[in-house]
């Protein structure tokens, strides 16, 4: 796959080096310059096939050779080996649920792909690789689980200490062997500092090779094109048009989605659906882009003021809101809708939703009535309610299942390094810390 970056189409790169540089030296994201069609067999065969299948043989047509065949497998059945099943709702209502991989949220797809990439990457490297993240929450943990326990990696996570839930903290904290969790006297925006000063250091990146894994990086966002095709798969009858709903913050899942429509999977609309943290649906709505303060909600994994993927998406379609229009709709979400959101789906189908799919139920809902009679509504569930415990009154809390992984990271035993936020603290951790892999 050829990639250009959005702010200077001359700059032609491959899928690894976009891979391993995360953001062009631009400051532009990578996108795609053209993305292969899936041939009409393989859409109509995709019934028969696993998860793993698809992911492969997607994989395969995107990367076009850039990785060969037996290694691609090897990275597709290592880093999805969770399921995303379909779970019907009603005749006209499913849910794609993507919070069964090790951290319980969808962005263990994208982690797990990118750090088994890395490892193929590195195969034939001796010296170790530091991969440095700055965590609000969910980022952190499942790029963690990506990397752990890989020969010749290690992650540095840095957290805002007293400032991330005592869950997401205790997931942060308790993984252990080559993964350290630094906790950060200061804000998420100063540990964000430490890690762009950190990779300005050219001293210290090469020592350390410092890689980013933030979730700009092509090697998360090409996997997330992977369960719309598995949804596809799973819906009873194929010739039912899909709208899907995506709880959106980011915007790489949506990204995706759009990226595995222009591909050809069969799509009838993507709503983009967002809390009140509206840039994206502004922009649909009247083409202006404004970013703004993040401001906190409930669904906290999508306040986002400034959503880098939007340059993304207006570079796969050519800056045209017009043609952009024709396949995505977007709205926006109060947290008291949200809310009434959670106990209407409780109420009606005994089904508990955490917050951020909530968002996105209440985009199909506003949505419904410009869809087509018979299409099916898929809403794209990103995280398990039991990560969001707070959110839920007393019956529906009772109602949730604590899964197994949660359980055990909530009984270990917090273990971080804690750090001033000053960029000199961190070198001087990163270096002393570093070993040959
Ligand atoms: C990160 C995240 C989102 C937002 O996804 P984007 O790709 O950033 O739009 C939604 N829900 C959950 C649970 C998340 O962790």
């Amino acid at each position: 796959m050829k990639l250009v970056s959005t702010r200077d189409p001359n700059t032609q790169v491959s899928f690894v080096e976009a891979t391993q540089k995360g953001l062009a030296d631009d400051g532009g994201l990578f996108v795609p310059i053209s993305l292969p069609t899936l041939p009409r067999s393989f859409v109509d065969s995709l019934p028969s096939l696993s998860f793993q299948e698809i992911a492969f043989a997607i994989s395969r047509m995107v990367l076009a050779g850039e990785i060969p065949d037996a290694h691609l497998r090897e990275i597709t059945e290592r880093a999805l080996k969770f399921p995303a099943p379909l779970r019907y709702l009603d005749e006209d209502h499913a849910i794609l649920e993507l919070f069964h991989g090790p951290t319980l949220a969808f962005k263990d797809f994208g982690a797990q792909f990118m750090a088994q990439t890395m490892a193929y990457i590195d195969r034939n490297e001796s010296r170790s690789r530091t991969i440095l993240v700055a965590t609000s929450g969910d980022t952190g943990s499942a790029v963690a689980h990506g990397f752990h326990g890989m020969q010749g990696m290690r992650v540095v996570l840095l957290y805002p200490s007293g400032k991330i839930s005592s869950i997401q903290e205790l997931q942060l904290t308790t993984i252990g062997g080559n993964v350290a969790a630094i906790e950060v006297d200061g804000t998420f925006d100063d540990c964000q500092s430490l890690v762009k000063a950190a990779f300005m250091d050219r001293d210290l990146s090469t020592r350390t090779r410092l890689t980013s894994a933030n979730s700009i990086n092509i090697a998360r966002l090409l996997p997330q094109t992977f369960y719309y095709a598995s949804a596809i798969a799973q819906v009873r009858d194929p010739a039912r048009p899909v709208v899907f709903a995506v709880p959106s913050g980011n915007l790489g899942n949506l990204t995706a989605g759009l990226m595995a429509w222009k591909m050809g999977l069969p799509v009838e609309k993507f709503v983009g659906a967002t809390n009140i943290n509206q840039v994206l649906s502004r922009y649909v709505h009247t083409g202006r882009v404004e970013s703004a303060q993040a401001q906190p909600t409930i669904s906290n994994a999508m306040d986002v003021g400034n959503p880098s993927n939007l340059s993304r998406i207006r570079a796969l379609f050519d800056d045209s809101l017009a043609d952009l229009r024709q396949i995505l709709a977007s709205s926006s979400h109060t947290d008291d809708a949200t809310r009434v959101a959670i106990k209407d789906l409780y109420r009606t189908y005994r089904y508990v939703m955490d917050p951020h799919g909530a968002v996105a139920y209440c985009g199909l809902r506003e949505y419904r009535p410009r869809a087509s009679a018979h299409a099916l509504g898929i809403v794209l569930e990103t995280a398990h309610p039991a990560k969001f415990l707070d959110v839920f009154d007393g019956t529906m809390r009772k109602a949730i299942e604590i899964p197994e992984r949660l359980r055990r990271a909530l009984k270990g035993k917090k273990s971080a390094v804690p750090l001033s936020p000053r960029p000199d603290a961190l070198k001087e951790f990163l270096v002393s810390t570093y070993h040959q892999g």
